[in-house]
């Protein structure tokens, strides 16, 4: 790419952050993968290597277990709820006073445009933690009207932590998703095992130091780093972990769930997606366009709710699919660092592989590229935003999650037609309605098979609103008040007091 005065330098901090000798933290204290071995983390943009971190397998995986454990037993339990509202409120403190040097590790790491990661990763997950701290004293248990004959017991429910909580998280928001599922456990009294992706490592493990100067405990909280097959087999598969929760692929939310059956520990999954983005004639077009192209473009498509089908009313199709493929064509793709960027490279050599083989099989299918199609540049993993038409049901670019800025388009004449389409997945992750009419609206979203439906919008999270699939999008939801289902057990007690 070429030389720009946009470009940011890393802050001081970041720069000695990354180039250091990093560790990950177990039971309270920065250790070295027992093996002593190292894995290289790259910088999307270049291909060239960031940093080296500890390759965290089995071995470390139950060193912080153990810690968990000890956490959970330990000094952890005995926090009350307002200490854990308050550590959880400090982490989010912290992870304020330093915002733009997160910023910026999530951009070098991710590749995603750093300017992007400090308006939507890095206060959405201060967001989050802040939310979920005010949770930790309004976790509460009801009392239960008996039926017994003759009466005389008092009945009452406790929620209580589920104990020791294995936590495995992907690459497309590193630190985002760290928050989203440290946030909930920690405010319900679960210990901590988190492994994040071996791709984008490095936010965490910078946020694996702000927990220590958090207040918490050693081992309420432990950060490993290390592969799937390895560190994250041996966590899902741990008989001392009570609860394991995934963010990932429906074929790992798989494994995971088979792994966890060895002690049957609770799981819940938050997995793929192919989600159904509906344009309606009537809607109005010069909003429902940019969002159509947010909703595929946003993060790069590498996102699991990714409006990626995009079905358009006949009437109409021509406009709103030249509207969102000349939105691509104003995407300005660049290195991360750059604050003129606005889509980065995707995360990994792997990732440009897998888009670009979706992008050669829908051109072997018969799809035609309105834009893009292809890869751009010959360093760093950049594709071109890309639209999809000629589409056929059978294809898989239409029925596969690419995980890239690839959208296929789809027209269609009634309501009726596009709801059997839409709910037409293995997947039900999200789904966009755009319309004037709130009846159509409404309606199409009841019978949407789909965890979130945003009408007249797209992407928008928030702390307070549950997220989550149907179908094979996943088990459970996060965020929320849901999200404590999650990691808290229900303990009924009945007392006889006659
Ligand atoms: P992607 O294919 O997009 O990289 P994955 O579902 O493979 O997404 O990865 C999400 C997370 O799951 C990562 O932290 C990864 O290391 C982990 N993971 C991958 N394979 C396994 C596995 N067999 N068991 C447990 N965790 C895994």
């Amino acid at each position: 790419m070429e030389e720009n005065t946009t470009v940011v330098q890393p802050l001081p901090g970041v720069k000695g952050f990354v180039s250091r000798r990093h560790k990950m933290l177990i039971g309270g204290e920065f250790v070295e993968a027992a093996s002593g071995k190292t894995f290289p983390t790259y910088n999307p943009a270049t291909g060239e290597v960031l940093a080296q971190v500890p390759e965290g397998d089995k071995e470390d995986i139950d060193r912080a277990v153990k810690a968990a454990r000890g956490a959970f037993e330990g000094r952890w339990r005995k926090y009350t709820p307002s200490d854990r509202g308050k550590s959880i409120w400090k982490l989010a403190d912290l992870l304020e006073q330093h915002a733009d040097e997160f910023a910026q590790i999530e951009s070098l790491d991710n590749g995603k445009p750093v300017a992007v990661a400090r308006v939507a990763d890095v206060p959405l997950a201060i967001d989050l933690l802040r939310y979920m701290a005010g949770w930790a004293t309004k976790i509460e248990g009801n009392t239960i009207p008996l039926s017994v004959p003759g009466g005389g017991y008092l009945a009452y429910t406790l929620r209580e932590p589920v104990g020791v909580a294995g936590q495995i998280i992907p690459w497309n928001f590193p630190l985002l998703m760290a928050a989203w599922k440290l946030g909930p456990a920690l405010a319900a009294g679960c210990a901590v095992v988190l492994k994040v992706a071996e791709q984008t490592p490095l936010s965490a493990l910078r946020l694996a130091e702000l927990i220590q100067e958090a207040g918490f405990p050693a081992g309420a909280v432990n950060i490993v780093t290390g592969f799937g097959e390895t560190a994250g087999a041996a966590l899902a598969a741990h008989p001392a972990v009570d609860k394991v929760a995934f963010t990932g692929s429906t074929e790992v939310g798989r494994l995971i769930v088979h792994a966890a059956a060895g002690n049957l520990k609770k799981v819940s999954l938050e997995l793929g997606g192919k989600s159904p983005n509906v344009v309606f004639k009537d809607a109005d077009l010069d909003v429902a366009i940019p969002g159509a192209a947010n909703a595929i473009f946003f993060n790069h498509g590498q996102c699991c709710c990714a409006g990626s089908r995009l079905y358009v009313e006949k009437g109409v199709f021509d406009k709103v699919v030249e509207g969102v493929a000349d939105q691509g064509r104003q995407i300005k793709l660049g290195p991360g660092m750059d604050l003129s960027t606005q889509m980065g490279p995707l995360v990994s050599s792997e990732q440009l592989d897998r888009v670009c083989g979706y992008l050669q099989s829908g051109r072997q299918e018969g799809a035609r590229a309105i834009i893009g199609g292809q890869r751009v540049g010959e360093r760093g993993y950049f594709v071109a935003p890309t639209v999809l038409t000629d589409v056929k049901p059978d294809m898989k670019i239409y029925q596969e999650e690419i995980f890239g800025p690839v959208v296929t388009a789809i027209p269609f004449s009634d309501p009726g037609e596009v709801q059997a389409a839409a709910n037409d997945t293995i997947y039900g992750l999200a789904a966009g309605i755009w319309t004037r009419d709130i009846g159509k609206a409404h309606s199409l979203a009841e019978q949407l098979r789909a965890g979130t439906v945003w009408i007249n919008c797209y992407n928008v999270f928030d702390a307070a609103l549950p997220f989550g699939g149907y179908k094979q999008s996943g088990w459970g939801r996060e965020m929320g008040h849901e999200v404590l289902e999650n990691y808290t057990e229900t303990k009924s007690v009945c007392v006889r007091i006659k």
